[in-house]
């Protein structure tokens, strides 16, 4: 693929930049969609439906060129530049992107606690950390079954972002998979037993009466026990969220488990076993660029 020497919506003639009219409009259609609550993911697929290449060989749109294509200021314009996308817009657009990205520095004690508890989407492996010849940390899959490398911070600022989807919307927390233990109180205890007793000596009428009584006991303590339990993690996710960072202790008591897909995409399974997708998108700007 050969590079473009301007950006997107820019041609040189004699010597000096003009505005592509046909790219612009594409330009300001990518601002307005980004703006109006259009992730990546969804630009990327109307571009390339619409056959809209991005350079004249015909490559295809990704999230990394849009990523790009959203920070840079030049399409606000500057000496060399004219403008494209009105300030307002440019603002708007660029603090909604950063707004979902929130730099955690990890400390090793974070790091330790990542071990063992990062697992890939694709194959099922361990994440193992390891360092490149420029001395830089990134973790992989055991396998190498993708070729994905996120870095400590990428990680846990995936987490944080995670834990934000949460704050806006705590019903993401109910898609528990796993059910919470059960134990049974001595009430129910008791009314097992005495049902083994007298199961068959009682009639029909009776030994359904009791099985109903057992059965809504169990019932209601497993309700309860959840909502408590959900209720108490949801105030732990917003005050960690709250204060900006993530420390070890907050980790603890909110992460059971981290999976990373074959996109960089990190997803939090939580406390209560509800496990809440992050965002594709992230990865595609921050890690590599
Ligand atoms: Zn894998």
């Amino acid at each position: 693929m050969k590079n473009r020497m301007y950006p997107f919506g820019y041609n040189c003639e004699n010597g000096e930049i003009k505005v592509n009219e046909y790219e612009a409009a594409v330009v300001r259609m990518i601002f307005s969609e980004y703006d109006r609550g259009g992730s990546l993911k969804q630009i990327v697929s109307i571009l390339n439906k619409g056959a809209i290449s991005f350079n004249s060989d015909g490559s295809l749109w990704d999230k990394c060129k849009l990523y790009r294509l959203l920070m840079d200021t030049r399409y606000v314009g500057d000496k060399l530049y004219p403008p494209i996308v009105e300030i307002d817009l440019f603002d708007r657009v660029n603090s909604a992107r950063e707004s979902k990205y929130v730099e955690v520095t990890p400390a090793s004690e974070e790091i330790k606690f990542l071990q063992n508890k990062i697992t890939c989407s694709k194959c099922g492996s361990h994440y193992v950390r390891e360092i490149n010849k420029k001395g830089e940390h990134y973790w992989r899959c055991a396998h190498s079954c993708c070729r994905v490398k996120p870095t400590d911070g990428y990680i846990l600022s995936s987490i944080y972002s995670v834990m934000g989807k949460v704050v806006r919307d705590r019903n993401l927390l109910n898609n528990s998979v796993t059910t919470t233990c059960y134990s049974p109180t001595p009430d129910i205890v008791r009314m097992n037993n005495e049902f083994r007793r007298v199961e068959h000596q009682c009639g029909y009428e009776v030994a359904k009466t009791l099985l109903f009584q057992i059965a809504s006991a169990k019932f209601s303590i497993c309700k309860e026990d959840k909502s408590i339990y959900t209720n108490n993690l949801y105030e732990k996710i917003r005050a960690s969220h709250k204060s900006g960072k993530l420390n070890v202790q907050q980790l603890k008591d909110i992460v059971k488990e981290v999976r990373i897909n074959e996109k960089g995409r990190v997803d939090v399974m939580f406390m209560n076993g509800a496990i809440v997708e992050g965002e594709e998108e992230l990865y595609a700007g921050k890690v590599g660029n």
